[in-house]
Formats: C-alpha cells, sequence, structure tokens
C-alpha cells in the first residue's frame, strides 16, 4: 500500500477547543498517511479574522503532541509548500479569484450588509425561510452582473468595499466520488454564490481551501460530514481554475453523535453531561471559561486515539483494543461507517482502563507523578511509585484516579473513616494494636512475610479472629476501606510509617 505520494492535510480555522471529532479527522488523517508512507500536514485555515481566537493555534499543536500525532508539515515547522498559515497566504488567492471574473466563473459584488438583509426579507417565504444569494436573487442585487461594466469599473475605483462571488450555474449536477459514501451528487441550484474574497481582501475558506489543497498537492481531503455541502463549490472551483486532475480524493466522516444518537455531539452537551469533549483543557480567552479536556481528567492518549479510531470504524473483528501501530496497519477507509457514531463516556473509561492495565507501569508512572505532585505528593523514589502501580492499577479507571487509590502509600491519610471501626471496637482490639506495633518495631527483614506472620500470631496469641483485625488495621494505614492487601501497603511504607499511622489510630478510638 505504500504511495509515497500521498498527502494528507488537517485543516483547522484557529476557533477554540479542538473536539474530539477534529481529533479523529487528525487520526484517520494520519493513519491514511503513515500507512502509505506519505505526509500528514497540518494547515492552519486563520483568514476569518473575525472568528480568530487567540491561543488556539498553539493548543491545536500541542493537542496534536500530546495524542502522538504529529504533523510532517506544520506552520510550527515548516515543510516545502511553507507558509501553512493562510493569513500569511494572504496574496496568493487574489489572483485567482480575478482568474474567475476574467473566465465569467465570479463576479464583483457590492450590496451593503442592510442590502443583503433587505433581500433576504423580501425573498423569505413560507418554503424558503432563508433565501441565498443565488442565480436568482443576484439578479437583483448590486453586482457585476446587473451593473454596466463602466459602473462597476468606477465603484471599484471609488474605493467602494466589494466581494467575490462564485457564479454558481443554474442547473448542472455535480457528482464526485466520496471514498465513504461512494458517488454522491448535488443540483447546482442548492447551491448560493458564495463569497470567494472578502471586502478585506482575504479569501474566504471555500476559496484559500481548493488554492492550498491544488498548491501543497493533496491527494486525499478528509474532514467532517458537515462540510459536504460545501463540497460542490469546492468541485466548481478546482473545475473552474483548471485543476480538476489534480483534485484530491474525499472523505467526508461521518459525525459524533449524542449518547442518545440525536444530533451532533456538541461542547454544550458535555458541560451538561459532564463528560469531556475537547481533547485537553481549554480556556476561552473571550469567556473566561474553561473547559475540561481528557487529558486533565486523566485519559491516556493511547487510550484516546484508541476510543477515536472505534469511533466510526472498525476491522470487520470483534477486536477493540488497537495500539496505534495496529490502527496504522489495519485502518481503511473502506471499513468507516457511513452513520454516525455514538459517543458514550462509560465506553470510553473502559477503554482507558484497559490501556492502564496494558501499559508497564514504569511508563504510567511517569503521567502520574505529575497529578502527585500536584496534589502535594512527592515521590522521592520512582521505583516505590512503580511498584505501588503495579498493585492498584487493576483498580483505576483514569490516571487521576492513582492518587486516590495510591496517595496514602506516600503520605498518610488526611482522615480515617473511624465509623467504620468504631461499632466492632473492643478493648482487646485496642490491647492487639498495642502490643502489634511494639512487636512490629523488632522485625529485622521488613517484608510482607515477616508482617502478616506476627500479625498472625499476635491475633492467636490474644484470641482475636483475623478478619476482626483486618479492616481496623487497613482503616488505620488507608484512611479507608479499600486498597490492596493490607500487608503489602505496610510493606511498602515501610515499618516507622506502619507504627506511626497505628498509634496515631489508636489515639482517636
Ligand atoms: N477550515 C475547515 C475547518 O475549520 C476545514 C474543512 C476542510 O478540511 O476542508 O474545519
Amino acid at each position: 500500500m505504500t504511495d509515497t505520494n500521498v498527502r494528507v492535510r488537517f485543516a483547522p480555522s484557529p476557533t477554540g477547543g479542538l473536539h474530539l471529532g477534529g481529533v479523529r479527522t487528525v487520526l484517520y488523517n494520519y493513519l491514511f498517511a503513515k500507512q502509505h508512507g506519505g505526509k500528514f500536514i497540518l494547515r492552519i485555515e486563520d483568514t476569518d479574522q473575525s472568528r480568530f481566537v487567540p491561543g488556539a493555534e498553539e493548543y491545536i499543536q500541542d493537542c496534536l503532541q500530546w495524542c502522538g500525532l504529529e504533523p510532517d508539515e506544520s506552520p510550527q515547522h515548516g515543510g516545502p509548500y511553507a507558509p501553512y498559515r493562510q493569513s500569511e497566504r494572504k496574496d496568493l488567492y487574489r489572483q485567482f479569484a480575478l482568474q474567475l471574473i476574467d473566465q465569467g466563473n465570479a463576479y464583483y459584488a457590492f450590496d451593503t450588509p442592510e442590502e443583503l438583509d433587505a433581500m433576504r426579507l423580501e425573498f423569505k417565504t413560507e418554503d424558503n425561510p432563508s433565501p441565498t444569494y443565488n442565480y436568482q436573487t443576484r439578479l437583483k442585487m448590486r453586482n457585476a452582473e446587473t451593473l454596466p461594466a463602466d459602473e462597476v469599473s468606477r465603484l471599484i475605483s471609488i474605493g467602494t468595499p466589494y466581494v467575490i462571488r462564485i457564479k454558481i450555474p443554474q442547473n448542472e449536477t455535480l457528482t464526485f466520488i466520496d471514498m465513504i459514501r461512494g458517488e454522491v451528487s448535488f443540483n447546482s441550484f442548492l447551491v448560493d454564490d458564495k463569497v470567494l474574497l472578502k471586502a478585506d481582501g482575504m479569501p474566504t475558506y471555500h476559496l484559500a481551501v481548493v488554492v492550498d489543497d491544488y498548491a501543497m498537492k493533496i491527494t486525499h481531503a478528509f474532514r467532517g460530514e458537515e462540510w459536504l455541502p460545501s463540497a460542490p463549490v469546492h468541485i466548481l472551483l478546482w473545475k473552474y481554475l483548471g485543476w480538476i486532475a489534480d483534485m484530491p480524493m474525499w472523505a467526508h466522516l461521518p459525525l459524533i453523535l449524542k449518547p442518545d444518537g440525536h444530533g451532533k455531539l456538541s461542547k454544550r452537551d458535555g458541560d451538561r453531561m459532564g463528560f469531556p469533549v475537547f481533547a485537553m483543557n481549554w480556556y476561552d480567552p473571550r469567556s473566561n471559561d474553561l473547559t475540561t479536556g481528557f487529558r486533565e481528567l486523566g485519559f491516556l492518549p493511547e487510550a484516546f486515539i484508541n476510543l477515536l479510531a472505534v469511533l466510526g470504524w472498525n476491522d470487520g473483528s470483534e477486536q477493540e483494543i488497537f495500539s496505534i501501530d495496529e490502527l496504522i496497519q489495519k485502518f481503511s477507509m473502506d471499513k468507516v461507517h457511513k452513520g454516525g457514531a455514538k459517543f458514550n463516556y462509560e465506553k470510553a473509561k473502559w477503554f482507558n482502563h484497559e490501556w492502564i492495565k496494558r501499559l508497564p507501569s514504569p511508563y504510567l508512572a511517569e503521567r502520574v507523578k505529575a497529578d502527585f505532585t500536584a496534589k502535594g505528593i512527592t515521590v522521592a523514589n520512582d521505583e516505590v511509585l512503580v511498584k505501588v502501580l503495579d498493585m492498584i492499577k487493576d483498580r483505576c479507571t483514569l490516571l487521576t484516579d492513582f492518587y486516590e487509590q495510591g496517595g496514602f502509600f506516600f503520605k498518610a491519610p488526611a482522615t480515617l473513616d473511624v465509623a467504620a471501626i468504631k461499632p466492632k471496637w473492643t478493648n482487646d482490639k485496642f490491647m492487639f494494636f498495642d502490643i502489634l506495633s511494639e512487636k512490629l518495631m523488632l522485625i529485622e527483614e521488613w517484608n510482607v512475610t515477616a508482617i502478616e506472620a506476627l500479625f498472625k500470631e499476635t491475633a492467636t496469641e490474644k484470641n482475636i479472629k483475623l478478619g476482626e483485625l483486618q479492616l481496623p488495621f487497613r482503616v488505620m494505614l488507608v484512611g479507608g476501606k479499600f486498597g490492596p492487601g493490607v500487608f503489602d501497603i505496610a510493606a511498602t511504607i515501610g515499618k516507622a510509617e506502619t507504627i506511626n499511622r497505628i498509634k496515631f489510630a489508636l489515639t482517636l478510638l
């Protein structure tokens, strides 16, 4: 399947946080490029200055880095077709808009926002609630289709603001082959005369995406299904600009749907239902809102990638867990589903749990440490951390669970669930722990076997059932009724700490 000519691109507009649907688009691009030995390009589509959000581009790059889906060419790292930021390519686009005017495929339009509003009001009917600028309405507007040529020249020469619009033919069937949907056809009368060049001289997305896909020799263009209605405009542009033979193969990826299957998953659904929708924390400088991401909630990039890969694709088998290398090998566009995929947060967590179990503890330790540090735990000995992770990883779904499940190994619990011990507490038990703490002091080789043997021996001496003592012991060391084997815990936290925790607990009982 090697084809080193393969060039794919992810072309986000830097307008906010990166939605998981966006990351899935990145992933499918990346997998396709890697399996062909081709190139994956990141292009920032920032021509719409009114939607530009500071920090969004850096955020996108950081997300790609966290996911391990690094582009071969990008604004950050450059490449043979630089620049990769459309605002820096501004001067390139105008000539193509002018070429289209010369050919009769585009025209100047001088309508003011008020005139456009008036047109929408005038042509609004029950059947057509939002009339567009098209083959019919253009004839009622102020543009080069209705004004004499000398008037058009005069308006331009006196600096009247104008846009350049594509002239969509009245009745033409536009067909293309989508890699997921097969043959797709549109009739052009449904398409409006999109603006190609705005009054500020900037191209719109439609012109820029076509010019850049051509200039950057893109061979396959994967993007969300929401762009399907724009496809006819793009096809016409490829055709009118004389590049149709080089048009990329299109694939419009199915939507990621709300958990109940009704409509596209949005950031608001996540906020409402309490799950993340963005890859990483996104701080919106306009609203000051902070939206929590998968990363900060404790997802591993391996799991995040895996769960996104199978949201809309599978290899035809029952397999659900895929590493990135396996995905590169097995991914294929013809197995991407046509229908939308429902997002299920419980399933997403299941993937994370599976990856926590699979990944080696030294690797997890690197990722857990930062969370521990942020929560006030300094890990002095990495080996101990690795041992602890080995003991508790089966109980952890999110990386942040490691703190809940394992923080007590490094720091005495802040509170003890005394209520769990109190009802069955007796003086004999008090004596048992008092003696135990003295005897533990004498153990020379501090290990599970020695601690357990001493514990049992003391229980027999005091004639108390082992089962009655293990729960209090656990609460003393851990703070609550959870955690791995209690003797393992004692062995790991060390002699002095075990004794201190017993003694402290006895002062509360
Ligand atoms: N700039 C578009 C976006 O924001 C890209 C669509 C495409 O890939 O053609 O999603």
